[in-house]
């Protein structure tokens, strides 16, 4: 076996999860990391009492590496009611998941979302998506989720009231031009578990990972610049050698650092905004979408409902999404967000005391999904690169990316071992 660690470039969940694979097989290895802390995109800060995730974010407990690598008891999981609740017309209507709450399905059969038939058609494409396995699904033809949905029967009544802002909250673009497979395999997962946070905060799914990792085996605030063969430069100067590299980092700064072998690709933003409110606006754990698709808002969560240590007692927290990457400036962003928030919620909106707003550029790869072989994880004898860039923009598709990095590692570095494995 070569000899050195094998640097890990970016202290992500793609990154921790590849680090878990090569700490199993006892190949040594070391994460260098940019920030100040690990987690990547999923992180959350405290803020005057309040959890502040990075962005709202969820996990889907059916994501199946999530379930086989993460501890699901420790993070101490609180779920979003299956469906969510539609701003529509000047009402909030819940459009539930009538397997799982039927205590709202009167209101969801009449809320004004669609016809009798589209909620018929969402049972049967829900009942379709369970019997269909996620190979199936990441392999079948391609087509934009607006023409799967089209074809599948759906109104334009119901694909603008629902499955529009569903989009934008899930996979930040209500464009609906992303690849069904993603839609369908989002849309399975959500109806195979819960939507979920950790109790506190969705930055402990990455903190629970690095905790199984050996003391120092994380350097934070250390900016890799260039890359060489078996070797890379810090930001410092520092220059460290390994016996191979993995680029965990996020997909432009892995096309800055490798720019003939990772392509540059697109990628959505979103801003996500904090309010601190006396009283919750929205009673129980809901995911609010706007039927109306008019910005700035796409979705909302009263997130104190959902976990409470999100907020200090006696207060609630709002947390507010706004799609793409907006040219307004941060206060013209809060005034159009709080002008909208006083028609949803009268006056008492005004009394909201704003915390913050994260504006995210690089949020999700604008990828389309591909067969892993497509996009293989090793790009030299000693490169390899994972990251949700390379698969599925996910919590679950980045861990994924990860562990399959650490895959090719070892099958470079150790063949013998690998091949002689017991299943
Ligand atoms: C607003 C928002 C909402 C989302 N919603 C969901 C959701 O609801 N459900 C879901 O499953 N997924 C969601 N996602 C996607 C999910 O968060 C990502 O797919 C996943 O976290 C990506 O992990 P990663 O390890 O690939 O990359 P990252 O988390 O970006 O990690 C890359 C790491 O590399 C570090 N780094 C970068 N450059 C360097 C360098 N030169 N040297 C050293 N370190 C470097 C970075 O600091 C970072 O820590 C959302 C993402 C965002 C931003």
């Amino acid at each position: 076996m070569a000899q050195g660690e094998v640097l890990i470039i970016g202290a992500g969940l793609a990154g921790l999860s590849c680090a878990l694979q090569l700490q199993e097989k006892q190949i040594p290895f070391r994460i260098l990391e940019a920030s100040d802390g690990v987690g990547g995109r999923v992180r959350t800060d405290e803020h005057e009492g309040f959890l502040l995730d990075r962005g709202f974010q969820v996990l889907l407990t059916a994501y199946p590496e999530c379930f086989q690598v993460l501890d699901y008891a420790a993070l101490d999981f609180k779920p979003f009611s299956p469906g969510a609740m539609i701003r529509l017309s000047g009402a909030f209507h819940k459009f539930s998941d009538p397997h799982r709450n039927r205590a709202d399905l009167i209101a969801t059969l009449t809320a004004p979302i669609g016809s009798f038939r589209d909620k018929l058609r969402v049972n049967s494409l829900r009942s379709r998506l369970r019997r269909t396995s996620e190979d199936e699904i990441l392999s079948a033809t391609r087509h934009t989720t607006n023409f799967l949905l089209k074809s599948e029967g759906f109104s334009p009544r119901m694909i603008d009231r629902f499955f529009r802002p569903f989009m934008g909250g899930i996979m930040l673009d209500s464009s609906l031009m992303p690849s069904s497979r993603m839609f369908e395999y989002v849309f399975k997962m959500m109806a195979e578990g819960d939507t979920v946070v950790p109790a506190k905060g969705m930055g402990e799914i990455p903190k629970q990972l690095a905790a199984r990792l050996p003391e120092g085996s994380i350097q934070l605030n250390a900016r890799v610049a260039t890359l060489g063969d078996r070797e890379v430069t810090l930001e410092s100067g520092e220059v460290i050698s390994g016996s191979a590299i993995v680029m965990a980092c996020e997909g432009p700064e892995a096309s800055r650092l490798a720019p003939e072998l990772v392509p540059a690709q697109r990628w959505r933003g979103a801003t996500c905004l904090y309010y601190a409110a006396s009283a919750p606006p929205i009673e129980g754990p809901w995911l609010v979408l706007n039927g109306n698709n008019q910005w700035p808002i796409n979705n909302l969560a009263v997130m104190s409902e959902v976990a409470p240590a999100y907020a200090p007692d006696g207060r609630a927290l709002v947390s507010i999404t706004v799609l793409g990457k907006p040219t307004q400036s941060d206060e013209e962003i809060q005034l159009a967000v709080l002008a909208q928030l006083q028609r949803w919620f009268g006056r008492e909106a005004r009394e909201w005391r704003y915390l913050k707003a994260y504006r995210i550029f690089h949020a999700q790869p604008d990828v389309i999904p591909v067969p892993p072989v497509e996009r293989p994880s090793q790009l030299g004898p000693h490169l390899f690169v994972a990251g949700d860039h390379r698969l599925m923009p996910s919590i679950n598709f980045a861990m994924v990316s990860g562990r399959q990095a650490a895959e090719a590692v070892m099958a470079s570095l150790m063949p013998e071992a690998v091949a002689v494995q017991p299943a």
